[in-house]
């Protein structure tokens, strides 16, 4: 369809259902669109799951067994590495009155249950999408986020309207890490994106290549650099203000 994932890597959702048959239908409705989908079936599962490898969206049921949805709500929005990840969440018909209550903590969208699969998609397609910033009318090659503007097809990457002199795997990065701006990324991540690599170097490599190109990243952004956030134990993560100053 025509939302389908641009390039790279297909965005990653996390499911969490406890009903089965509902995970499936959710799984094979996204896989069908381009997602890849991992199923957690209770809360814990789900947060071993998210810190293994950050997802780019977390389709959550309220009604877990043990730890609820919005506990682990409430666990991905209190911890630094995660809070950035889009949460779409399931809800059943009667538990709309606390609508409120879970969008205080940080859900993106509800989806009420019954939903049609179809809504579905198109739901996490529109977080997606909100999450990316891609502009519509370039077609999605352009990216912007507050005073920052990469078009990517022509390569260029500015700032304030100044040009920016980046090498390509820098302009890369710099691409990796906005499109999913505000969420971490692991160190493993970026590098498939960004250097097209499988990851089967060394941790030890990993760590010491992206680390030396985040570094020269950061000093080509200047008094902006600090956007590129060190989050320890997991990777990086890009915060730019969307009015800066
Ligand atoms: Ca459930």
């Amino acid at each position: 369809m025509d939302q389908a994932p641009r390039s790279g890597t297909s965005p990653r959702v996390l499911v969490v259902e406890d009903e089965s048959d509902i995970a499936a239908l959710i799984a094979y409705q996204l896989t069908r669109e381009g997602f890849r989908v991992e199923t957690a079936s209770n809360g814990p599962d789900a947060l071993r799951a998210v810190n293994r490898e950050i997802p780019d969206l977390v389709v959550l049921d309220r009604m877990l067994p043990g730890l609820s949805g919005d506990d682990v709500l409430k666990s991905l929005k209190g911890e630094t590495a995660t809070k950035g990840i889009p949460v779409l969440v399931l809800t059943a018909k009667r538990e709309q009155e606390d609508r409120i209550s879970g969008l205080e903590l940080g859900a993106d969208d509800y989806l009420t249950k019954p939903f049609s699969p179809r809504e579905l998609v198109l739901r996490c397609q529109a977080i997606l999408r909100r999450m990316q910033e891609l502009s519509t009318e370039t077609g999605g090659r352009v990216l912007k986020a507050g005073p920052l503007r990469m078009d990517l097809g022509a390569h260029q990457a500015l700032l304030d309207g100044n040009e920016l002199s980046l090498t390509p795997t820098e302009f890369r990065l710099l691409e990796a890490l906005l499109k999913r701006r505000g969420r971490t990324q692991s160190r493993r991540q970026l590098l498939e994106k960004a250097w097209d690599v499988e990851s089967d170097v060394s941790d030890r490599i990993q760590t010491r290549t992206v680390d030396m190109h985040v570094r020269r990243l950061r000093s080509k952004l200047g008094d902006r650099g600090d956007w590129i956030e060190t989050v320890r134990g997991f990777g990086y993560r890009i915060s730019v203000p969307d009015e800066d100053g």
